[in-house]
């Protein structure tokens, strides 16, 4: 059974990739905090950002709206762009 995570849209595979290697979580490890709750929305936009930085060499002004319009996408963050 393979599940997108609702807060960054990774697919979701093994137990591993679920937030606590919990696959009822409908998160991935990566959108966790250490203590296993959900990112806020800044945590995973900053996080997002700073992961476009790395991967695609955006700066930092640039790569903030890019992470908002990925986000805009999932889910999770549907309440935060309601008008
Ligand atoms: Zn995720």
């Amino acid at each position: 059974m393979e599940r997108n995570c609702v807060a960054c849209g990774m697919p979701m595979r093994e137990p591993e990739d679920f937030a606590l290697g919990d696959t009822s979580r409908d998160y991935c490890v990566h959108c966790m905090r250490e203590d296993g709750s959900m990112q806020s929305f800044d945590e995973k936009r900053v996080g997002l950002a700073a992961f476009i930085v790395k991967t695609q060499g955006f700066d930092e002004i640039a790569a903030l709206p890019l992470a908002e319009a990925m986000m805009r996408k999932l889910p999770a963050w549907a309440g935060h762009f309601k008008a």
